[in-house]
């Protein structure tokens, strides 16, 4: 009934009707081709495919109003009003599949995006260490560590130095590619730590180092200020704390991006905007089908608290 309810005229009808309690911000990872076999690129999931994401794009363009970070950030700060139904595309890590893959998908529907870097691995050309201990270790132990305080971790840097081949698909973004791709005027790029650490899990010094030599790296590759954080792993309390925040804030950042689902409102606070994160096999139906319940979900605790009060 549902199923079928989400791919009939009336729930395009529906949609239609609907404006979204904030901004839609979909957290991406990296995109990969349709057919690539199971196995050949770790953390397969956190990569749509290249159908998938084109159907997703598509929904948005037909349905939805993409926003650039410029227009989030001035709609937060109350400078201009948001659309309807406000969409603002991320991708975290910066893998180099945004520029091979979901570029041209992006530039066909006239989509901006953000981009969250994590400066080390660009630096080194190197894969990100939970690819590679995925990739040798498994799964269990990427969570495992991840839960760890960092200094008990007894992996030295052998796990922070995997090189990466262009063609491999858990390969980051080249210096070369993230200027070409900030010149293009539609992509924006953020900060994500130096080394993709869980900030819970390191001290508030090492936090520091972490996000500022991160910011000024990517500023001065792009040339352009660095505007906006987001937390790696970015579960609020878990992955980070209200001292990581507070740094955040005192490092200049206008906006921060957290995991935590739903639509970020206008009267969020601007350094833990939630986001919608989005895995692989998420149908379109599905996808269009969480933004209009959650929309829906949203506006009627907003109606109920108005009451409350
Ligand atoms: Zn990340």
């Amino acid at each position: 009934m549902i199923n079928s309810f989400k791919k009939s005229k009336l729930f395009e009808y529906c949609f239609r009707r609907v404006s979204f309690p904030g901004v839609a911000v979909l957290c991406y990872h990296g995109i990969r081709n349709d057919y690539s076999p199971e196995g050949t690129i770790a953390w397969g999931d956190f990569h749509v495919t290249v159908r998938e994401f084109t159907e997703h794009c598509r929904f948005v363009h037909d349905f939805c109003d993409p926003i650039s970070l410029n227009e989030f950030l001035a709609a937060k700060n109350g400078l201009c009003p948001l659309p309807k139904r406000p969409v603002l595309f991320t991708f975290d890590d910066g893998y180099r599949s945004v520029f091979t893959l979901a570029r041209p998908i992006l530039r066909k529907f006239n989509i901006p995006a953000l981009v969250f870097l994590s400066s080390n691995y660009i630096e080194k050309r190197c894969l990100f260490w939970f690819d590679t201990v995925f990739r040798k270790f498994g799964a269990e132990e990427v969570y495992r560590l991840k839960a760890t305080p960092f200094n008990q971790w007894k992996y030295g840097d052998g796990i922070f130095n995997m090189p990466a081949n262009d063609d491999d698909p858990n390969t980051v973004l080249s210096k070369e590619e993230i200027i070409e791709l900030s010149d293009s005027g539609s992509f924006e790029f953020g900060s994500h730590t130096l080394d993709h650490l869980i900030l819970s899990k390191i001290s508030l010094e090492e936090q520091k180092k972490q996000i500022y030599l991160d910011k000024k790296y990517i500023q001065a590759l792009i040339d352009k200020p660095v505007r906006v954080f987001a937390y790696p792993n970015g579960r609020p309390g878990i992955d980070y704390t209200e001292k990581s925040v507070k740094i955040v804030l005192d490092l200049g950042f206008e906006a921060a991006f957290s995991t935590r689902f739903g639509f970020t409102a206008l009267k969020d606070s601007n350094l833990e905007c939630s986001r919608f994160f989005i895995l692989s096999r998420l149908t379109p139906f599905e996808f269009s089908y969480i933004l209009f319940r959650t929309a829906l979900v949203q506006r009627f605790h907003d109606l109920m608290c108005v009451k409350k009060k």
